[in-house]
């Protein structure tokens, strides 16, 4: 899909290409096959003029996560088909009738998620509470069980002012099955936030950060300066970076955040932005599991200069310092 518009039209376009990516996660030990429906929501397809393929679209990912749901590697049981809703972009405050249109796209979506088999549902990233509450409630009238994760923008609060934490406690109490924080921000500036929601609720937390080394200056990819040369803080207006692929978290990064975050009790743990399954693997193996990939973790013992396998020969052994 195209960076900027960020529009799943795989699910039409290369079906196959996306199975096989819910395949890669699932073998990493990821334990929900979520459709691949972010941004597939009408305002977005409007965005781009294709507002007639939303609900083949829609159909289209919500089946082909289903069948990756059901058809797990030996041994691992069936995975949790997730139907998924996400930020709409034209929820604004006080204005009722952006807010009856984004309940209608939020009302059909969770309801072609539920036609087409989901076991759970996901709403995601957030950055208004009210729209985080109202994706909750048309949620939760399918009686499914409801993930509803919130991911506030640089200014460290919600924009319709509400806090992270009041935010997180109001999901509680209108039923969030499962609640916290996805996206916009890496582990460095979820979790000081991560800790107040896991101190304040009592149902189960949940962490997705991007995988990107985010700071309490720049808090969100949004504002982290980039590589590109043309900074997002460049004389001629910010922009979206797209070459933040040096400041990516590495798998012990990410394993470290999930360590802690398991320890502290969040246990619904994944990677949004700048996934990948190795991260997955690493998350899954840092809480204690052992998964399908675990079998390709890294192991050195047979490394051509740095192995310690009798095989590898002394003058190889000796290069490695010059290599
Ligand atoms: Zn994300």
């Amino acid at each position: 899909m195209s960076s900027g518009q960020f529009v799943p039209m795989v699910s039409l376009e290369h079906p196959e290409a996306l199975e096989n990516l819910h395949r890669d996660f699932q073998h990493a030990g990821s334990d929900i096959v979520e459709a691949f429906t972010y941004n597939a929501h009408r305002e977005k397809m409007r965005v781009i003029g294709e507002e007639e393929l939303l609900e083949p679209l829609n159909r289209a990912a919500l089946k082909i996560a289903k069948k990756v749901a059901i058809s797990t590697p030996k041994g691992i049981e069936p995975n949790l088909m997730a139907g998924n809703i996400s930020n709409s972009n034209i929820w604004k405050e006080n204005d009722l009738k952006s807010q009856l249109e984004v309940e209608k796209m939020f009302t059909q979506m969770v309801g072609w998620a539920v036609e087409e088999g989901a076991d759970i549902l996901i709403g995601e990233t957030f950055y208004y509470a009210e729209e985080a509450y109202k994706a909750l409630k048309v949620m939760k009238k399918t009686g499914l069980p409801c993930v509803i994760t919130i991911a506030p923008m640089g200014e460290n609060i919600m924009r319709d002012g509400i806090s992270i934490v009041d935010t997180c406690k109001e999901l509680e109490q209108l039923g969030g099955d499962v609640v916290g924080m996805n996206c916009f921000r890496g582990p460095a500036t979820m979790m000081p936030y991560l800790k107040e929601v896991r101190k304040a609720l009592k149902c189960h937390v949940a962490a997705l950060p991007i995988n990107f080394r985010t700071t309490n200056e720049y808090p969100t990819f949004f504002n982290l300066p980039d590589n590109n040369g043309c900074t997002c803080h460049s004389p001629h207006g910010r922009t979206f970076p797209t070459a933040l692929d040096s400041l990516q978290c590495n798998r012990y990064e990410i394993g470290k955040f999930a360590k802690e975050a398991f320890g502290l009790g969040v246990n619904y743990l994944g990677v949004c932005c700048g996934a990948n399954p190795m991260l997955i693997r690493e998350i899954a193996e840092s809480v204690g599991l052992k998964v399908p990939a675990s079998k390709y973790r890294e192991d050195m013992s047979a490394h051509f200069m740095y192995g310690t396998n009798k095989r590898i020969p002394r003058h190889m052994k000796d290069y490695g310092d010059k290599a």
